[in-house]
């Protein structure tokens, strides 16, 4: 499938089927941890970049594939609030089935009454917020130039008061850039003009191809939860796995999730060994194969070793 992956695991979204409605890379930040590598053009205007009938034809094709889906999410290549008919999509999507629908976004351009107006029907909106200054915004979102912090936490409030679904918004920790005391105060205080109904602290636990970034210490995390807890509520998610049971091509289903980001090899191994119970040779074989197409390579991050894709990215050779 090309827009179509997963399904996904995770704490938030449970069993969760993506949907990727951009070229890679089209984003209108360059975060100093993201997994897609540089965005060496920003994108900033809206654009149907791909005949928004196909994608749910494919939604359509994966919804009668893959049974006990908790959540559709848009989510992909860049910033997914840059597709010009989303809000038609998510609307489409709900005339064929009850699962709810969520959106992964950076939130940059929800300044835009008419970016805020394709997320109306969303059961939850997902953005992110990373710093609460506008020099630590410019040092880890790195945005397009003209968007400022000012304006994306304008758009952040703006859709709010507008919103009547879960917003939940996402807090990328990162090791020694925005987990000090102070950080994390400026972050508490723009957080409580917000009000989102959640907040989902995430670790960067994957490699990012441009810059080494570090996890927070425990205390730090701690630190961070207490903190950002006395405005609101919020969740330190466990890592999810993957479910490719269900996949019809095996290779196609990890080339798809790869491209979009890198799996740690011992989830990877999990996902294969669940499609093949008791037959660990077989599970062993599977993996070589799928490294011999030459599709993927493997990193290191933290220790462990990760699939990232083949030619993508920048990924350093091995
Ligand atoms: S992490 Fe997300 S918002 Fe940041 S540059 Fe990558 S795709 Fe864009």
């Amino acid at each position: 499938m090309k827009y179509v992956f997963g399904p996904l695991s995770s704490k938030r979204l449970g069993q969760s089927l993506g949907v990727d409605l951009l070229p890679p890379k089209s984003c209108t930040w360059n975060c100093l941890y993201c997994q897609l590598g540089k965005t060496k053009k920003f994108a900033t205007d809206m654009q149907e970049f791909f005949p928004r009938e196909e994608i749910l034809g494919e939604i359509r094709e994966a919804l009668a594939l893959n049974k006990g889906i908790d959540w559709i999410t848009f989510v992909g290549s860049g910033e997914t609030m840059l597709y010009k008919g989303i809000g038609w999509l998510i609307a489409e999507v709900k005339k064929l089935t009850t699962t709810p629908v969520a959106v992964i976004t950076n939130g940059s351009l929800l300044f835009m009454p008419e970016v805020r107006e394709e997320l109306l029907q969303a059961d939850a909106v997902l953005p992110s917020l990373n710093a609460g200054s506008e020099a630590l915004h410019r040092q880890i979102g790195r945005p397009a130039e003209g968007l400022t912090f000012r304006q994306h936490i304008e758009g952040l409030v703006a859709f709010r008061k507008e919103y009547k679904g879960r917003l939940w918004i996402e807090v990328m920790l990162l090791g020694g850039i925005n987990d000090s005391d102070e950080a994390l105060r400026d972050l508490a205080s723009v957080l409580k003009e917000i009000n989102p109904d959640m907040v989902h602290i995430v670790l960067p636990t994957r490699p990012a191809p441009e810059q080494e970034v570090h996890l927070p210490s425990q205390e730090r995390i701690e630190r961070a939860i207490a903190t950002l807890s006395e405005v609101t509520t919020v969740v330190n998610p466990l890592k999810g796995h993957m479910d490719l049971r269900n996949a019809p091509d095996m290779l196609e289903a990890v080339t798809a999730i790869i491209s979009r980001h890198p799996v740690q090899q011992r989830e990877l191994h999990k996902a294969i060994a669940d499609c093949f119970p008791g037959e660990s040779d077989t599970v062993d074989d599977t993996m070589q194969e799928m490294l011999a197409t030459g599709r993927f390579k493997l990193v290191e991050h933290n220790g462990e070793p990760y699939w990232v894709i083949g030619d993508g990215a920048g990924w350093p050779q091995q």
